[in-house]
């Protein structure tokens, strides 16, 4: 659970300290990085401007293996193991392969960094030279340091100008409130390129809209779908959120989450797509502070598995793309058709791969068709 509340003026001493691994940002990404290193020795500090999960990023949705095998599953609120999906002409219901679980996001953090041995500080990140990383209580050193702040990629040169970057965006809010169902509306009328829902978890719901465009505006939206469910629009919580991968790393420096867009396009769904790629970075970071491999071979074994998936990425953007274009009725005679057939195990089978939850337990990742000829020698 979190420790104390962000420290704040006078509390706010230097940070001073010599660390093995400094990991920048104490979300989804970041903590499962952490989390990675634990018992390895490795003298790790976590860094955010906020107190271990002080402030939520998302709509809490993932899938339940995936909280499950993180061992986070205490944090959960609902399961779902049907999707609703709503257009102007149809509403149609995905009985899914696997279950979405709605969670507390502080209540999830917590957990995560409970099963980590690294310190935290609340420190806001401004920048870096080399990997002597500048925040505003100091500059901390490590030979190795993981970027895991989010889409702007703070620690990197070239960071993302929204709203001409491949970015989407996304608002909601969380009234008090009950459902049954986990809900999503395709429908121009609230946002012509992207999806609105409803997440229920236990005493709270999620309404949000998320626009693939980023130029779109999506709080009257948010306000209004809210307004249509007999919601409250309280409690803001929003984001830019990537839709394209980026280079996994950039000089000395780990990019994992949505830093390196590891958010996966179409669904904007980003918690385990962070811990998949956070265990794998975490993974190639523990081989060198144990002494099995050097940071640039550990720099380069993460880059080439993170663009190995590449190619999923860019499918789920074609789709992105393609969805919004499909003329409404069509769209609703194709869902139809979805519902009665296999397609559903199907793709939500093959969705679920990209990031699968049996890696959470899995040994050291095969990285593609040189990786076993690179770590013999
Ligand atoms: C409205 C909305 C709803 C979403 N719903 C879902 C969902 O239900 N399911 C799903 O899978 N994905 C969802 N997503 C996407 C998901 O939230 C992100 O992909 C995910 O949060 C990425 O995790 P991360 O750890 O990389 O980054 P983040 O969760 O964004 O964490 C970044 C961390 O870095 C810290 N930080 C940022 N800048 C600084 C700085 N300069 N100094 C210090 N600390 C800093 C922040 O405080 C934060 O703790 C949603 C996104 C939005 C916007």
């Amino acid at each position: 659970m979190p420790r104390r509340q962000t420290k704040r003026g006078a509390e706010r001493t230097p940070l001073a300290g010599d660390y093995d691994v400094l990991v920048c940002g104490a979300s989804f990404a970041g903590l499962a990085v952490a989390r990675e290193l634990a018992g390895s020795g490795a003298r790790t500090l976590i860094v955010d401007r906020y107190e271990v999960g002080e402030r939520q990023t998302s709509a809490c949705a993932a899938p339940t293996e995936w909280l499950e095998a993180m061992g986070v599953g205490a944090s959960m609120r609902q399961t779902f193991d049907t999707l609703v999906v709503h257009t102007p002409h149809t509403t149609v219901r995905f009985r899914l392969p696997w279950t979405f679980s709605t969670f507390d996001y502080r209540e999830l953090c917590g957990l995560l960094y409970e099963q980590c041995d690294a310190e935290f500080e609340t420190a806001t990140v401004n920048g870096r030279s080399a990997t002597t990383v500048q925040t505003d209580r100091g500059d901390i050193s490590a030979p190795l340091v993981v970027d895991a702040l989010g889409w702007k990629r703070v620690l990197s040169g070239s960071g993302y100008q929204p709203p001409s970057a491949p970015l989407s965006r996304g608002l909601e809010v969380h009234p008090f409130g009950a459902s049954d169902e986990l809900e999503i509306w395709i429908d121009r009328s609230y946002v012509p390129a992207g999806y609105s829902w409803r997440f229920p978890a236990a005493d709270e719901v999620r309404v949000g809209v998320g626009s693939f465009d980023p130029r779109f505006h999506v709080k009257e939206p948010t306000v209004r779908l809210a307004e249509d469910l007999e919601h409250e629009a309280v409690r803001y919580q929003g984001n830019w959120i990537p839709h394209k991968l980026r280079a996994a790393t950039a000089d000395a420096i780990f990019f994992v989450g949505d830093s390196a867009g590891h958010c996966l396009p179409l669904t904007a769904e980003g918690i385990r797509t962070a811990f998949y790629f956070g265990i794998a970075c975490g993974r190639e970071l523990r081989r060198v502070v144990e002494g099995r491999a050097e940071p640039a071979t550990a720099l380069r074994r993460y880059r080439e598995f993170s663009a190995n998936h590449e190619w999923q990425f860019k499918w789920m953007l074609r789709v992105q793309k393609l969805v919004p274009r499909v003329p409404p009725r069509l769209l609703a005679t194709a869902l139809g058709q979805m519902e009665r057939g296999g397609f559903v195990d199907w793709s939500f089978g093959h969705y679920l791969n990209i990031a699968h939850p049996s890696f959470a337990q899995a040994p050291a990742p095969a990285i593609g068709p040189r990786a076993e000829l690179r770590a013999a020698a």
